[in-house]
């Protein structure tokens, strides 16, 4: 049953500035109408920063090329999360590790955001422990070590264009919301680019 409008009006009330402001940038699009207003509401009453609610809206409007690259740039042009170096443009990779123990094999995907010298140690990294580790399970590793190896050579060679990669122009889009709300701030914006890296496992 839905919670009625009172019950959600008083479920956003108890909800620290923190998860609120976390519903509002990333959860916006997945709430009724009646449900976004009253949040709005909430938001506003705090006295939070207004770019909250334009990261609401932001989810809610399908976001155009234009806007999509004034994000792409925006990231690019922040400093480095793990070197803090600012002359080159941000990027973003995926890294593949596998590691066999016995029969076990483990393939995963670690998402980094940083500048292409970061983001090639962080592969060349998984790409060492693979080559050391991968192999030893059977069949697994033996299917996936060369599947890791290969797509990490081609990741790193990626990083040399200096494009933005598809995995980077993917992360915008899907975090709009919260670009959006912190674009103004490069505190929050260096905060979100640490976190990402320092959690985001990739399935896919
Ligand atoms: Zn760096």
């Amino acid at each position: 049953m839905q919670p009625t409008l009172e019950q959600l009006s008083l479920t956003y009330k108890n909800l620290p500035d923190d998860k609120l402001t976390r519903l509002a940038v990333t959860d916006a699009a997945s709430l009724r109408p009646e449900a976004l207003e009253l949040l709005k509401a909430e938001i506003k009453s705090r006295g939070l920063d207004e770019g909250i609610t334009r990261g609401i809206d932001v989810q809610l409007n399908n976001i155009d090329d234009t806007q999509l690259h004034s994000y792409i740039s925006l990231i690019r042009s922040q400093s480095c999360p793990t070197c803090g170096d600012t002359s080159q443009q941000l990027n973003a990779a995926l890294s593949g590790t596998v590691i066999s123990i016995i029969i076990f094999t483990h393939y995963k995907k670690a998402f980094s955001i940083g500048c292409p010298a970061c983001l090639k140690k962080t592969n060349q990294a998984a790409t060492l422990k693979t080559a050391l580790l991968g192999w030893w399970g059977l069949p697994w590793g033996l299917i996936r070590t060369p599947e890791a190896l290969i797509k990490n050579i081609r990741t790193s060679k990626r990083l040399n264009t200096n494009e933005a990669s598809d995995i980077l122009v993917d992360f915008v889009r899907n975090n709009a919301g919260i670009i959006e709300s912190i674009k103004n701030n490069d505190q929050s914006l260096q905060v979100m680019l640490t976190n990402v890296n320092n959690k985001q496992h990739y399935n896919k």
